[in-house]
C-alpha cells in the first residue's frame, strides 16, 4: 500500500457530461472545480485543479493523505468518478510500455485477473492508433505477468492510457456522489432546525446543485445557546457538501409568546410555522434565493398533515421544496448517518416549537379559521416581525 500511495501524484475526475452543452458546460466545469477547492481546503498538502480540454485534474503539490483526498472529493456533487492516476512524461513507445508494466506490478500486484488496455489518444502525432496500443500494452503486459489473461467483454481490470501531452494512467474509479455542481441552479433558504430531517433536506437539495442559506429560529432564555450551537454545527456538517453558507439566527421568543397569549393553543405550532416561513421567505427574497427547503415529510407529526403543509405554504409565494416529503424516518436517518448529521441531530437539546406546543395541536386546521385567529396579532406582531429581522445574528458557515 505504502508504494501504492507514492506512486499517485493526481487524480481524474471524471463527471456526467449529459445536458452540459456550450456555455453550460463551462458553468459546469468552473462550479465543479470551485467546490473541488473548497472541499480541499485544509486537507494536508496543497493542491492545484486544473481543467484540460474535457478533464478536470487535482494535483498534489506536497505530501498528501490519499484516504483523505479521496474522502473530501466523495463530498463533491457533480463528481461521478475519483480516479487515482499517474501522469508521466514520454517521448516514445518505449517509455509508455514501461510505466504501466511498472504500474500493473505495483497497484494490482495479486497478479491473477484478467484485464484490458483502453487507450485514448488525443495526441494525434503520436505514431500508433489506440488499437495499436491497446495490443502492444497488452502484450507487454502478459509477457511481464504470466498469470494474466485477456478479457476484452468483461475484465476485472481495466486499465487506461489516456496519451496527450503527458500519458496518464489509471485503473481504479472510486465512485463520486452524483449529483450537480453546487452553484450551478441558483440558491435556497433552508429551514434548519436542531432536528433530523432538515439537515438531510438542505443536502439533498445541494445534490442537485443549489446553494444553500439557512435560517434558524431560537426562543432565549426558553432554548439555550447550545442549543443554536448545535444547529450551527449541524450548518457546518451539511457546508462540507453545500459548501460556506450564512446562517441566519433569528430570535423568536416575542412572536412566540404573542402568538401564545393572543392565538388558541391547538393553533400554536401552525400559526408559529407561518411566521417562520413569512419571515424565512423576507430573508430569501433579501438574499436572492429562488425557495424554500424544509424538513417536512407528510404523516410525520402533526403539523405535517397535507392540510397543515398547505397552510403553511400559502403565507409564501416562493416555492417551497421538501426533499424528504416521501420519506420513511428510517430512510431519511439512513440518509443522516451517511453524511454524518445523526449524532449531532440526536442530541437533547429543546427546540423553540417543542416549548410552547399544546397538548392536542389541530391536525387538519382549517385556513380560514387560522387567518382569523391571526387578526388578533395584527398591530403588534408586525413590529415584532420587523424587529426580529433586524436584530438577527448572522454566523458565517465555513466547512471545518
Ligand atoms: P426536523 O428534524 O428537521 O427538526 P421535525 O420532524 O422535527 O423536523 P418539525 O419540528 O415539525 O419537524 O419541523 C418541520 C420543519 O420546519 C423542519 O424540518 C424545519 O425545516 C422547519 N423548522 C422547524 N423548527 C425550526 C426552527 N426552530 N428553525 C428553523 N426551522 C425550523
Ligand atoms: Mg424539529
Amino acid at each position: 500500500m505504502a508504494e501504492r500511495e507514492g506512486l499517485f501524484h493526481a487524480f481524474l475526475i471524471k463527471y456526467a457530461e449529459i445536458g452540459i452543452k456550450g456555455k453550460n458546460r463551462y458553468l459546469f466545469e468552473d462550479a465543479l472545480m470551485r467546490q473541488i477547492r473548497f472541499a480541499l481546503r485544509g486537507a494536508e498538502g496543497k493542491f492545484s485543479v486544473r481543467k484540460e480540454t474535457g478533464r478536470i485534474y487535482v494535483e498534489e503539490e506536497g505530501a498528501f493523505d490519499p484516504d483523505e483526498v479521496t474522502e473530501r472529493l466523495g463530498r463533491v456533487f457533480g463528481i461521478s468518478g475519483i480516479c487515482p492516476m499517474v501522469q508521466f512524461e514520454y517521448k516514445e513507445f518505449a517509455d509508455i510500455r514501461e510505466r504501466v508494466v511498472d504500474y500493473a506490478g505495483r497497484v494490482h500486484p495479486e497478479g491473477n485477473f484478467t484485464f484490458k488496455v483502453q487507450t485514448k489518444r488525443a495526441n494525434k502525432g503520436f505514431p500508433m492508433d489506440s488499437n495499436e496500443i491497446n495490443a502492444r500494452l497488452g502484450e507487454a503486459l502478459l509477457e511481464a505477468y504470466p498469470s494474466l489473461k485477456v478479457n476484452v467483454h468483461e475484465p476485472d481490470v481495466f486499465f487506461y492510457v489516456e496519451v496527450r501531452e503527458r500519458v496518464n494512467l489509471y485503473s481504479r474509479v472510486l465512485p463520486g456522489p452524483g449529483g450537480m455542481p453546487v452553484g450551478t441552479s441558483g440558491k435556497a433558504m433552508l429551514l434548519l432546525s436542531g432536528g433530523i430531517d432538515s439537515p438531510v433536506a438542505g443536502y439533498m437539495t445541494a445534490k442537485r446543485g443549489v446553494s444553500i442559506d439557512a435560517v434558524y429560529f431560537h426562543a432565549p432564555p426558553y432554548t439555550s445557546e447550545r442549543a443554536k450551537q448545535k444547529v450551527v454545527d449541524l450548518a457546518k456538517i451539511v457546508s462540507r457538501y453545500s459548501g460556506p453558507m450564512k446562517l441566519h439566527v433569528i430570535n423568536f421568543t416575542d412572536i412566540q409568546l404573542c402568538i401564545y397569549d393572543q392565538c388558541p393553543h391547538e393553533e400554536l405550532t401552525i400559526i408559529m410555522r407561518r411566521y417562520m416561513m413569512r419571515i424565512a421567505e423576507a430573508i430569501a427574497k433579501e438574499s436572492g434565493a429562488l425557495a424554500l427547503v424544509t424538513g417536512e415529510s407528510i404523516g410525520q407529526v402533526a403539523s405535517q398533515t397535507l392540510p397543515s403543509l398547505a397552510c403553511t405554504g400559502e403565507v409564501c409565494d416562493l416555492p417551497v421544496i421538501r426533499p424528504v416529503i416521501g420519506f420513511d424516518k428510517q430512510e431519511i436517518v439512513d440518509i443522516a448517518l451517511k453524511i454524518d448529521t445523526f449524532e449531532t441531530s440526536i442530541q437533547p437539546f429543546e427546540d423553540c416549537c417543542t416549548i410552547f406546543v399544546a397538548k392536542h395541536p389541530v391536525i387538519k386546521p382549517n385556513r380560514k379559521i387560522i387567518r382569523r385567529s391571526e387578526e388578533k396579532l395584527a398591530g403588534k406582531i408586525e413590529e415584532m416581525v420587523k424587529t426580529a429581522l433586524e436584530t438577527r445574528e448572522v454566523v458565517e458557515i465555513q466547512a471545518p
